[in-house]
């Protein structure tokens, strides 16, 4: 199954004329995606940011932004609205602030397709409602922009209010520099559960097999500095992975030794992948799918701003750093200090 691409000559800048682009946001992609939008051509006056009086305020201002304070206002003017605040923040703040003023035919822009996907968000029927999501942080976004180079991006219609919203879509993906190495058709279902997947069973995995390999090896006499250099912090994983995007994923293997490439290969094929697939279809379909993932989370959602052990990350990053591979790297950066 492969996915439509689209390049900036399927999208029509001409199509923003006239209308007021309004950036819900100027953090990591707010920033990224305002200003790049504006050096497509966008004139600065109808770009309005929307943000509290604070330092995000103060650097778009610093930009050359006009900023506007009281939400109600900027969702009076918005024919277009990028969303651009953390996930976890915009039902409330869109629910409430937004949503009651937008105009009946405006245009919703999100960069993750978790609130749509889980019904999180009141938009009107007649509204446009589409995702424009960088597979990039903010500070990427804007300096492959500014190298004159795309980024990976994903682009979709979640509702076609208008009877324009794709033409809209890719306008304004153009116009943040998200066509030019080619945006790829997607959704708000299947960029939530690869987003999830990957953050719920992929890389917990990754993480509990090093934490595992860390303790059998350490068990059998290795030192704490051989393990960390040897494990992650000669970025030896970072380049492995750096050489899978460029090279390919099995083909980047050519570069270790013969005795690696034999070892690695037989490994892997050896693991019949039996039990992880089980593990990982019901992170799947019985935690992220299902949407009992995002139910549990918005019963713990108020108490990530409590501090010390209220808060529920800090009592997940205590334990984790109670693990013998957090305290072993803990005491090597402490004793190699300049060396890491
Ligand atoms: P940031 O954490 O950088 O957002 C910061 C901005 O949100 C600031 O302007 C901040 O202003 C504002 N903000 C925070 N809390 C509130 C609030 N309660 N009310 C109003 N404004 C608030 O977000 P990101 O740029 O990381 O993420 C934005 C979107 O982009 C998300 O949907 C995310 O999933 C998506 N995305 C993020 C990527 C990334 O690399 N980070 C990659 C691709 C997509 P203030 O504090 O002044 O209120």
């Amino acid at each position: 199954m492969s996915a439509k691409i689209y390049y900036d000559a399927d999208a029509d800048l001409s199509l923003l004329k006239g209308k007021k682009i309004v950036f819900l946001g100027f953090g990591n992609q707010g920033s990224a995606q305002a200003q790049n939008l504006r050096d497509s051509g966008i004139p600065n006056d109808v770009i309005l940011i929307a943000n509290q009086q604070d330092s995000y305020a103060e650097a778009a201002k610093a930009k050359g932004f006009v900023v506007e304070h009281d939400f109600e206002k900027a969702a009076e003017v918005a024919d277009v609205l990028f969303l651009l605040i953390p996930d976890q923040v915009q039902p409330r703040v869109f629910n409430e602030k937004f949503a009651p003023k937008l105009k009946p035919n405006a245009v919703i822009v999100i960069a993750s397709g978790y609130n749509v996907f889980y019904k999180l968000l009141n938009f009107a029927p007649t509204q446009d409602l589409v995702m424009v999501a960088p597979r990039m942080i903010g500070s990427s976004v804007r300096s492959l922009y500014e190298k004159g180079k795309g980024f990976p991006c994903f682009v979709s219609v979640e509702q076609d209010g208008t009877g324009n919203g794709l033409p809209i879509a890719l306008a304004l993906s153009r116009a943040i520099g998200a066509t030019k190495a080619g945006a790829i058709a997607s959704s708000a279902r299947e960029e939530t559960a690869m987003d999830l997947f990957a953050e719920q069973a992929l890389w917990p995995n990754i993480i509990m097999l090093f934490r595992e390999a860390f303790s059998v090896l350490k068990e059998a006499g290795c030192s704490d500095e051989a393990l960390c250099y040897e494990m992650w912090m000669s970025k030896e994983p970072a380049e492995i992975f750096e050489r899978a995007a460029e090279d390919g994923f099995i083909a980047q293997l050519k570069h270790h030794s013969t005795v690696s490439q034999y070892g690695q290969l037989s490994g892997a094929l050896a693991l019949d992948g039996v039990a992880a697939r089980a593990h990982f279809k019901d992170i799947l379909y019985n935690q992220v799918l299902n949407g009992a993932f995002c139910k549990k989370f918005s019963l713990i959602e108020a108490d990530l701003e409590k501090d010390g052990q209220e808060n529920p990350l800090n009592e997940l990053y205590r334990r984790t750093e109670e693990t013998e591979l957090a305290q072993a790297e803990k005491r090597v950066k402490a004793r190699l200090g300049g060396l890491v």
